[in-house]
């Protein structure tokens, strides 16, 4: 294969299957008997019953957490759980600068404010710009599971304990990922998951919120649950009982038809990742000694869920080839899903984030990052791309096929620099 050309440059691509290369979820027929089957018992669940009850007992039990409630969206999700941490106007809460912008943006509704640290060479928080940006204010930082690799938990759990701050989790890449056998979102106060089409775990628009605490649980339905939810699982004569019918005085509920989806995926999530896993580590090893392309770091003590493979790409091994180039090679192959990292970025380049006071209230006086001043995250997001990772083994041929085709490009990198 190696001694095609490129097909950049007229050769014979590396893929040669017909695209979309990668669709998620996998959708099977337990999944449409469920979504069916649901529209005719409810299509609206008011309180903690039926295939929401179903759902949360399963994540709560998968995770190995006390108390799981559902939400409309991931981002509503974070919502929840900031307001229910008791986040408020003025607090700071410390979030990697690299993340996808919804594990930030609900901290603008509730007046606190996102500090964005750097992260390191591997795209993870990095503790020490992290500690720098501690003041008298900080009330959480965030561990972000990027990819589905888990954070170091060992060092984010002493540094949270450190500083006396709350640690808390977006775990929307990770459903099922392990630290040291732990499931990534039970390390926390509490974690939010995002269950929107492409996750792991996937209702299609949905999302969740786990946590062992009582008070945070009842204040996490308080946020979105009004009602029903509130008056049956807040007990009566707790001091937040008497909000119980407005709550707080937002809706966030998760659909009756999104929660059967997760519900029925969820029973295969197990299947999914042990495939994904073995996809992902026969990937790694056909790109092991390939100039310019690094696989992740994957401690010891991390078992990924592999939301994507992230790949880092170092110009300067083939000949100081740009990215931009490389990439259009590995398309030209026909590794058409071969991607930069989209709406995984640098949190600082978005508008909202430099002025949220042009379009938010009480924000005139919060400046984002001057341009350099998180200078890892930047550089990590210029020279990475991403590969799906594929669960079935009908799909190793494809996977095979995607590594192939940047093997190739590696190797013939000297003729596109002509
Ligand atoms: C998807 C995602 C969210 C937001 O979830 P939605 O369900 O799309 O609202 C938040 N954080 C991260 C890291 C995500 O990937």
């Amino acid at each position: 294969m190696n001694d095609s050309p490129l097909a950049l440059l007229g050769g014979e691509p590396a893929v040669t299957a017909a695209g979309p290369h990668f669709a998620w979820p996998p959708i099977e027929d337990v999944d449409r008997r469920a979504v069916a089957a649901q529209m005719e018992t409810a299509v609206s669940i008011p309180d903690r019953s039926g295939v929401v009850a179903d759902l949360e007992d399963a994540l709560a039990s998968y995770l190995g957490v006390r108390h799981v409630v559902t939400t409309c969206t991931g981002t509503a999700a974070l919502h929840s759980m900031y307001a229910a941490a008791g986040i408020g106007p003025g607090d700071e809460v410390i979030v990697p600068a690299l993340t996808f912008h919804a594990t930030a943006t609900p901290l603008f509704h509730l007046g606190a404010h996102p500090v964005l640290a750097d992260v390191d060479g591997r795209g993870q928080l990095d503790l020490v710009d992290a500690g720098r940006r501690i003041t008298g204010r900080t009330k959480a930082v965030v561990a972000v599971h990027l990819w589905g690799l888990p954070e170091d938990m060992d060092a984010l759990v002493s540094f949270a304990d450190e500083h006396g701050l709350m640690l808390l989790e977006d775990g929307s890449h990770a459903h099922g990922a392990t630290w040291s056998g732990q499931c990534t979102g039970t390390f926390g106060a509490a974690s939010a998951f995002s269950l929107n089409g492409p996750k792991p775990l996937s209702a299609g628009e949905g999302g969740f919120v786990a946590t062992d605490d009582a008070e945070l649980y009842y204040r996490v339905l308080l946020h979105g649950q009004f009602n029903k939810r509130c008056r049956r699982e807040i007990p009566a004569g707790h001091p937040l009982s008497r909000f119980a019918v407005t709550g707080t005085g937002l809706k966030l509920r998760i659909h009756p038809l999104a929660a059967a989806l997760a519900h029925a995926q969820l029973s295969r999530l197990d299947g999914y990742l042990a495939g994904r896993r073995a996809i992902a580590d026969r990937m790694c090893a056909a790109l092991d000694d390939v100039p310019g392309v690094h696989a992740p770091y994957v401690s010891t003590s991390a078992q990924p869920a592999w939301y994507a493979l992230p790949l880092r790409y170092e110009p300067a091994e083939l000949g100081g080839l740009p990215i931009q180039r490389f990439l259009d090679a590995v398309h030209a192959e026909g590794a058409v899903e071969a991607d930069p990292p989209g709406s995984i970025c640098p949190l600082g380049t978005h508008p909202l984030f430099q002025h949220p006071g042009a379009v938010l209230p009480g924000y005139a006086d919060y400046h984002g990052p001057a341009s350099g001043e998180l200078p890892v995250a930047e550089y990590v997001h210029a020279t990475m791309f991403k590969l799906p990772v594929w669960h079935r083994e009908d799909d190793v041929r494809l996977a095979d096929a995607y590594t192939a085709a940047i093997a190739k490009v590696a190797a013939h990198a000297k003729d596109l620099l002509l």
